[in-house]
């Protein structure tokens, strides 16, 4: 029997966010520090330990939802079988990659059971890749994208849309979804540890549909109770778009998401700066099920304690945000 994970503001978790990676095979300038340094193997949770902190969060607390990411996760050498592991606990599985390995892995990927898959692209023009990435890879990428989405993978795309850098790009990924069954979602550019984060770098949910609008008429979909992101469709186009307002119109009051560091840290917020180390707990063979219960009773109301990103609290977020990098985290 399981009982649902809530927290002291009354909500209820059951998606499950686990990084089994901090290094990624790109260096994206939004996300990951150019000095970053990266966990050593023994650090890294096992796939033994992965699975057993994602099954006692499935069956014991409820969680109904389970999000492998990273760093990039298709890096690790047993990323496959991780995701077979996670794919037998039966419930819904999805991958987020940068997609720059995965003709590599797609076959292992479908047959351990993934059927969902979350890209980051932030651009469709090759050298502005090169620089959001601070590596070549777009043609690979792109193309994996279209051969997963040709293979029956439900595909979503991640666009971190930053002002002066790609905003002048929207209407290109909206188009997409003309005529493709494809997910676009267009991602405020959230403040992490050294990723050059400015108030006024943010291209604003506001500013992202009169942008849209002032070229196509859409609809607003019906959202999921604890969806991060709100839906649109230009009627009659095949995929749908939406925004991820993290840092305009935050949505903390229905965020139902938990979060484990490759390093097994538990994180009630991605903004969180407070850890449960579970897996030290793990390896000392201790029950790490009171750990759980206290991590996610401490979930601030919002943005992780954080204060609101306004203009004005700019230096203070900044001042506040965790030592983490966003490639340390998983997003
Ligand atoms: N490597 C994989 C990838 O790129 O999809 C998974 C890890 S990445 C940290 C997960 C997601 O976080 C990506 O969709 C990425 O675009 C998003 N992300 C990273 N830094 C971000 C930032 N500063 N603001 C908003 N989204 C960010
Ligand atoms: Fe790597 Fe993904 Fe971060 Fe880019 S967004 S540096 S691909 S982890």
């Amino acid at each position: 029997m399981s009982f649902p994970l809530t927290d002291r503001h009354d909500r209820t978790h059951r998606s499950l966010r686990i990084s089994i990676v901090d290094k990624c095979d790109l260096r994206c300038t939004y996300c990951m520090p150019e000095d970053q340094h990266f966990l050593k193997r023994e650090e890294l949770m096992t796939r033994e330990e992965i699975a057993t902190i994602a099954r006692l969060l499935v069956e014991r607390y409820g969680i109904t939802k389970v999000r492998l990411t990273g760093g990039e996760p298709l890096v690790r050498p047993d990323a496959v079988d991780i995701v077979r592991d996670i794919a037998h606990l039966g419930v819904p599985l999805g991958l987020t990659t940068n997609a720059l390995t995965l003709h590599k892995h797609l076959d292992g990927l479908i047959d351990a059971g993934l059927r969902s898959l979350n890209v980051s692209l932030d651009t469709f023009d090759a050298e502005r890749f090169r620089k959001i990435t601070r590596r070549d890879g777009y043609d690979v990428v792109w193309a994996n994208i279209q051969e997963a989405h040709r293979r029956g993978l439900r595909v979503k795309l991640n666009m971190v849309v930053m002002r002066g850098v790609n905003h002048d790009e929207i209407l290109r990924f909206v188009e997409l979804t003309r005529d493709h069954d494809i997910h676009v979602r267009f991602i405020e550019f959230m403040p992490f540890a050294g990723n050059h984060w400015g108030r006024e770098r943010v291209y604003t949910y506001a500013e992202m549909l009169g942008h849209i609008g002032s070229v196509h008429s859409f609809e607003k979909l019906t959202d999921d109770p604890h969806s991060t992101a709100k839906a649109y469709r230009v009627p009659g186009w095949k995929g749908t778009f939406a925004v991820i307002s993290t840092v305009t119109e935050p949505f903390c009051g229905t965020c139902d998401r938990l979060r484990v560091t490759a390093e097994g840290k538990m994180r009630n917020c991605l903004f969180a700066r407070e850890e449960t180390d579970l897996l030290s707990a793990l390896r000392r063979g201790e029950d790490i099920a009171p750990l759980i219960e206290a991590n996610v009773l401490a979930k601030h109301a919002m943005l992780g304690g954080l204060p609101p990103f306004k203009p004005e609290k700019q230096e203070e977020v900044l001042h506040d945000l965790s030592e983490r990098p966003m490639v340390a985290i998983g997003g």
